[in-house]
Formats: C-alpha cells, sequence, structure tokens
C-alpha cells in the first residue's frame, strides 16, 4: 500500500508531545512492512536548523479566501521507503514555537496556517501524481484533510481510505466563524452535522465527522471519549462515529529508548547489568542536587498541564517527602504550575528537583537513574513514558486511565505478578496509597530487582501497532473498494 501520515510535528524536527513520536516512528514500521510511507509536515525553524535544505523539490500556491500562499515542499528520503516532505512557508511556519507564542498565547493565525497544511498536503500528493491508498491524518491541525478529501478534492482521492487519529481531544482546533470562508468549504458545512461545534467551527470535530476510519491511541482512551468524563464535549458525535472507532496503542522507539545503547545515560545497563542503573541515580541524585542516599527516586517528565494531575503532586508533595521519597521533575507549560513547582523544590532542598524546560536529554537520565515513574494524570490518551519507564527498569506508578490502563498492570506481591501500581481516584490519598505499595515492595530488594526485571522484559515495539493499523487499512480499503464497486464505480478486476 501507499500510506501519507500527515501530521503538524515529526521526531527528530519537531516535538512538542506524543504526537510527534508517532509520526516519526510510525511511518518507519509500515516501511518495514514493505509498504511505501509518506510524511508530510510543516517545516519550522527547528525542522530547518537539523535540514539545513537546499532548494525546494516543488513550489505551488494555493488560495485561501482572497489570497495565494506559496508552499515551497523540501523531500528528504528517509530510506527506500519512505520519503518525508516538509511544506515551507515561511511567514506562516518559520516560527520558534509551533503553536504557541513564547508567552505560551497560541498564534492567532492558527486556523489559516493549519487550513494552509491541509490543503497544500493533498495539493502535494496530487501534484506528485501518487495514488495513495491511504490519507492518514492526526489530530486537529490536519483535521481538514479527510473533509477536503470529500468535499474539494473528490475526484482526486475518491479511491483512498482516509484515517483520523485523535492524539489528545482535549485540543479541538476552535476558531471563529468568521474563518470558513478561509476553508474554502460553503456555508452549507457550518452545521452541527459537519463543521460547527457550540457556534465556531472545530478541525477535530472535521476529521471526526468526514474521515473513513477515527482512531484513538488506547483501547482505554476509545472507551473513555464516549462520556462527557472525557469527551470534551465531542462525546455525542464520536457515539455516532462508534462502529468506525479504534483504540490502538502508541508503540515505543527502542532504538532511542532503551538502556543497553543510550547514548544520553553515562551508564548503560541491561538486565543482567542491572547493578549499573545505580550508577546512573547517583548521577541523577548530585545532577539535582538531591541527597546522596539510597532513598528511592520518583521521576516525572511531563507537560506542566491540567492534564497530567500536577494538582496531586502539589497537594502531597509534603506527604511523598515525609515518606522518604526523593521526586524530580522535568517540564514545562502552564505558569502557575512552573512557580509552584520551582517553590516545592526551594522548600524541600535536596529532596525534591527541580528543572523547568525541554530537555530531550535530561529526560532520558530521569528514566534511567529513577526508581520509580510517577504519572496521576487526569487522563491519558496513551503516554510514552510508563512504557519507556518499564523498559528502563523503573517502576511505573499510574492512575488507571488511558492507555496507563492499558498498559500497567497492578503488581500483586504474593504472585509476583504485575508490572507496576495503579490508582482509580483522582485524589492524593489514592496516589499517596499505591505510592505506599511501591514502597513496601522498594524494601525488600530481592522483590524489587524481580519486578524492575519483569518490567524489561515486556514489549511495546512499534512494530506491533504498525501492524494493527495496516489490518485497519486493508479493512477499510476493501470496504471501500466494495461500497465503489456496488455503486458502479469499480470493475471487478479493479
Ligand atoms: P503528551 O503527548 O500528552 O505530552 P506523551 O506521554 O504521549 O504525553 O508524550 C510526551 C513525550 O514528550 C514523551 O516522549 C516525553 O518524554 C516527552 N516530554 C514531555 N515533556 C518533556 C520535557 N520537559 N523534556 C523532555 N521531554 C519531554
Amino acid at each position: 500500500m501507499i500510506i501519507v501520515h500527515a501530521g503538524s510535528e515529526v521526531v527528530p524536527f519537531s516535538k512538542t508531545g506524543g504526537l510527534a513520536d508517532v509520526l516519526g516512528a510510525l511511518p518507519l514500521s509500515l516501511g518495514k512492512m514493505s509498504h511505501d510511507a509518506i510524511i508530510v509536515s510543516p517545516l519550522y525553524k527547528s525542522v530547518m536548523e537539523r535540514l539545513k535544505p537546499g532548494k525546494p523539490a516543488l513550489t505551488f500556491t494555493i488560495r485561501l479566501n482572497d489570497e495565494n500562499i506559496t508552499a515551497d515542499i523540501y523531500s528528504l528520503k528517509i530510506n527506500e521507503r519512505v520519503t518525508a516532505y516538509f511544506i515551507a512557508n515561511d511567514s506562516l511556519f518559520l516560527r520558534d514555537g509551533l503553536y504557541v507564542d513564547r508567552n505560551n498565547i497560541d498564534y492567532k493565525d492558527n486556523s489559516k496556517r493549519f487550513i494552509f497544511l491541509s490543503r497544500a498536503v493533498l495539493e502535494l500528493i496530487q501534484r506528485l501524481n501518487i495514488e495513495p491508498d491511504v490519507i492518514h491524518s492526526h489530530d486537529w491541525q490536519t483535521g481538514l484533510v479527510p473533509v477536503y478529501m470529500k468535499t474539494l478534492y473528490k475526484e482526486r482521492f475518491s479511491r483512498a481510505v482516509s484515517v483520523f487519529t485523535i492524539h489528545n481531544i482535549g485540543y479541538q482546533g476552535t476558531f471563529w466563524h468568521f474563518d470558513m470562508p478561509l476553508t474554502g468549504l460553503g456555508w452549507e458545512y457550518f452545521t452541527s452535522d459537519y463543521l460547527e461545534f457550540y457556534g465556531k467551527i472545530s478541525f477535530l470535530k472535521a476529521g471526526i465527522v468526514f474521515a473513513d476510519a477515527v482512531t484513538t491511541v488506547s483501547p482505554t482512551y476509545s472507551r473513555e471519549i464516549l462520556n462527557p468524563e472525557f469527551g470534551y464535549g465531542m462525546e455525542g458525535i464520536l457515539k455516532t462515529r462508534r462502529s468506525d472507532l479504534f483504540g490502538i496503542l502508541n508503540g515505543v522507539d527502542y532504538e532511542e529508548w532503551s538502556p543497553e545503547h543510550d547514548k544520553f545515560i553515562p551508564n548503560q545497563y541491561s538486565t543482567d547489568t542491572i547493578e549499573l542503573k545505580r550508577d546512573d541515580k547517583m548521577v541523577l541524585n548530585r545532577m539535582f542536587n538531591l541527597d546522596h542516599n539510597d532513598a528511592p527516586v520518583i521521576g516525572m517528565i511531563t507537560r506542566l498541564a491540567r492534564q497530567k494531575g500536577i494538582d496531586l503532586v502539589i497537594n502531597a508533595a509534603a506527604r511523598i517527602i515525609s515518606m522518604g521519597f526523593k521526586l524530580v521533575l522535568l517540564g514545562s507549560g502552564d505558569k502557575p504550575y512552573e512557580d509552584k513547582m520551582k517553590e516545592i523544590a526551594n522548600r524541600y532542598k535536596g529532596r525534591f528537583g527541580v528543572r523547568i524546560g525541554f530537555d530531550n536529554s535530561l529526560a532520558h537520565l530521569i528514566e534511567a537513574g529513577s526508581d520509580l515513574f510517577l504519572m496521576p494524570s487526569v487522563y491519558e490518551p496513551c503516554g510514552l513514558n510508563q512504557m519507556y519507564s518499564l523498559r528502563f527498569g523503573t517502576v511505573p506508578v499510574v492512575r488507571a486511565t488511558g492507555g496507563l490502563n492499558d498498559t500497567i498492570v497492578e503488581y500483586n506481591p504474593s504472585s509476583e505478578k504485575g508490572n507496576g501500581f495503579k490508582f482509580r481516584e483522582r485524589n492524593a490519598d489514592d496516589m499517596l496509597s499505591a505510592l505506599k505499595r511501591a514502597m513496601d515492595v522498594f524494601n525488600e530488594q530481592s522483590k524489587w530487582l524481580r519486578l524492575v526485571k519483569t518490567g524489561m522484559s515486556y514489549d511495546f515495539s512499534w512494530d506491533r501497532s504498525a501492524e494493527h493499523y495496516e489490518l485497519l487499512y486493508k479493512a477499510y480499503s476493501i470496504k471501500s473498494l466494495l461500497h465503489g464497486y456496488s455503486d458502479g464505480n469499480s470493475s471487478p478486476d479493479t
């Protein structure tokens, strides 16, 4: 098959979260399975610095409302089967931030930027003369792709299947209705059956309504978002798409996230040399000016947003410390959380270390040097760090939601089955009791070691997830072929 992946960030060129990891890894796994994969994403400043592009492979313009906007296309052949295309328009994309300015405020022209991206994706495929079997778009930034496939580009892409993945339903790309003309779609699409969402336009809703198949990044999250508590207003529309809604767990790129060959950590280790993990812990202790002792270290690497359960950590910080834990946190995001975390670190010097910022190499050291990894998320579509933590022998303590629920199995000290600790209720007491259960096992070092090694043996590689996507692509391709056949558009030979 020829599979196009369109998304607004891709590792190693641009990243704000898990979406980038998916765009960077899934196409490569599909390539390994002998499919041809194409990645389409914007050329931001970070991409420019890494790619150092020469001449554009292609240039075209797209008319948005009254304006002709130029797209310069730069291509990068990643391997025989996978090619990335970066869409450049300096005034729209050549910025430091992907979606927000340095004060964490959304760029005012985000609707224009991502309408342009969605149009450019289809325009590009058309101009490259590619006949894709699947066009898979991700999150609100490319939510209009499935819409355009059934409207403005209907004739051209009638045989391609559209798949839309929701990586986080909390981000919906809602814009005022005055942006409707920018989309190039008529006002007849500004109704509650299509793009209208509480008086505004929602690009996320657009993707959900128009895609042939809708997926989310874990089975539990695909069920959770059908309820008002998790659906952020989309639960009604999702229920109408229930039979086309699937949950496929993200995978882990073990090339990057494995302690045996991790280039960011000072001491590489495996299950056979697990004692070296302690050396990484000591480096981590020093890095965060923590007391030099063996007390269990809890690691956290997170966006500082309500979604990540930061309030629970703030409320329980004193009790976490008094239980005998140390905690290191790397994160950035909402200013009040950043300030609060710095204040707590100041109060508990030697026990609570905080770094505000985005730092991939430090993230690796935290995975390697921590004993436990805490993810008390309010909701978590998939979550990656709990899976990285397992491979690093860092025992996850998580709230039982979304992908955290699907990947972490509560440890049973009698049978020694399970790989971590889970709590259900969204309150500090429940979180603390999970941490207490973890501490009890930590204090029985031989048991703890077996738990650590069990975690390290789990396999959440991308190849497995890619097989699920392949199945979905095939199923919907057959469905589309059969529909085409019964509509008289295809002969049985095709
Ligand atoms: P989300 O996409 O909701 O932020 P995920 O767990 O799916 O959460 O993915 C987050 C990714 O971003 C992980 O790879 C994590 O290691 C990384 N990450 C998050 N915050 C930071 C940070 N401050 N520094 C380095 N990496 C970070």
